[in-house]
């Protein structure tokens, strides 16, 4: 028989097979500095792209005084144990309805974190007897959510909603054989390449078959919606979605998120049953006090949103002029498509950081088709024209170079790996 840690070391997982070429430097680089567009990598400065700290919430004076406080007042511990036993507090209750109205919705749950919340907010909606049906770019937190399910699954095209009608006629007729439901689940916008999701398109869909909407809005919260309210609310269908899920780690430049629903006995069977809050710690009034104040912001400086989108558009647009490849968005996620080898894209990388400074996220085969570079850069609030403009040109220059294949020529720089 195997040992299992032998069996472990002898199969790689996909990131894991390139630890030892990219650790520290493409993978699980570090960060330094105040968070905001010049931060420190190895050292020396850098103009990040990389943060969802989209409306720079992250280091605002009132929300750093605000945790502060808090931390000050309460420590990292209170509330002690999970809400449902002793966790409970009034500021908690307070968040969660503010959040919910935000959004548009009438009841609303924390939970601690975004991934474990939205799956386990998937997990205590379905039974064996029902079925799921969702987009097959969902967040990985939407994967486990419904591989952990019982429930029977289909999965649509990205985004294409003739085939999401395909299926969700397919899972209606099951979900009636087996005396189940429909839940259809898909993202308000992709965080991964910038498109919002076919709500409306989905939520129309209602009107033929009988189903329920989730939708995870972790990039659409605080940024769509003329309200910031959300994508379900920029496309005209907030009463359409059954449960809005929306994290703290973007918009809202903290840890944690919630769930919201216009169904009372929806949350309550959520609070009452969701694993990931039952059977862990209540979050932290450090950061339910920091959510109240980022709330508080986001609601009344919509000019933190204006400047943003001014931004995006800059930004967006400026990268169309070049002629560079990003896709049709309608987010403030910017990708950037180019072509080029593994190796390639490794160069391109280390030349943006070490030669023109710029720090921004790499997305590599698997997760994209081999022969692709994915570069992926988050405008927020606080990038100024000059950060946009020097960031274009660079990203022209660097366009040439690979158009004339210097980067399989030439060493372009050194990196630094964490061995
Ligand atoms: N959903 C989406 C679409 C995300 O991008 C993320 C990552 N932040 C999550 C869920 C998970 O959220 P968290 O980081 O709060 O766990």
């Amino acid at each position: 028989m195997i040992d299992l840690f032998d069996k472990i070391k002898s199969k790689p997982g996909p990131l894991e097979m390139w630890h030892d070429k990219a650790e520290g430097y493409y993978m699980f680089p570090e960060l330094e500095g105040e968070i905001g567009s010049h931060m420190y990598f190895q050292g020396k400065e850098v103009l990040c792209w990389s943060l969802n700290n989209y409306l720079g919430l992250a280091n605002h004076p009132e929300v750093r005084k605000a945790d502060a406080e808090a931390a000050a007042k309460y420590g990292m511990a209170y509330p002690m144990g999970a809400r449902v036993m002793s966790g409970q507090t009034k500021w908690h209750k307070q968040l969660e309805q503010e959040l919910a109205n935000f959004s548009h919705k009438q009841y609303g749950c924390l939970i601690n974190y975004g991934y474990q919340g939205i799956m386990s907010t998937i997990d205590c909606l379905l039974d064996r007897h029902d079925v799921v049906v969702y987009d097959a770019d969902c967040h990985a937190s939407i994967i486990d959510g419904i591989r952990m399910s019982p429930a029977d699954k289909y999965k649509f095209r990205h985004n294409d909603v003739a085939d999401a009608e395909k299926r969700i006629a397919i899972a209606c007729k099951l979900a009636e054989q087996k005396g189940g439901g429909v839940l259809v689940i898909t993202e308000g916008v992709f965080g991964m390449r910038g498109m919002q999701g076919k709500v409306k398109g989905l939520a129309d869909l209602k009107k033929k078959y009988t189903f329920r909407l989730l939708i995870d809005d972790a990039h659409g919260f605080g940024t769509q919606g003329e309200d910031g309210g959300g994508t379900h609310v920029e496309q005209g269908c907030a009463d359409e979605v059954d449960v809005y899920c929306a994290t703290f780690a973007k918009s809202m430049a903290s840890t944690g998120g919630f769930i919201a629903t216009n169904d009372k006995a929806i949350i309550t069977h959520i609070r009452y049953n969701m694993r990931s809050q039952i059977y862990a710690k209540s979050m932290p009034l450090v950061n339910v006090m920091g959510g109240l104040k980022r709330l508080e912001l986001i609601r009344n400086h919509p000019e933190f949103r204006t400047k943003l989108w001014e931004n995006v558009r800059m930004l967006q647009n400026g990268l169309r002029e070049r002629g560079f490849d990003i896709g049709d968005l309608t987010s403030c996620v910017t990708p950037v498509y180019m072509k080029g080898s593994l190796e390639e894209a490794t160069q391109v990388v280390a030349d943006m950081r070490e030669n023109y400074r710029i720090f921004c996220s790499i997305v590599i085969p698997p997760v994209i088709p081999a022969g692709n570079i994915l570069l992926r850069l988050i405008p927020t609030n606080y990038h100024t024209k000059e950060d946009i403009e020097y960031t274009l040109n660079a990203f022209a220059e660097v366009r040439d170079k690979l158009a004339n294949h210097q980067y399989v020529t030439d060493r372009v720089a050194d990196v630094q790996l964490d061995k």
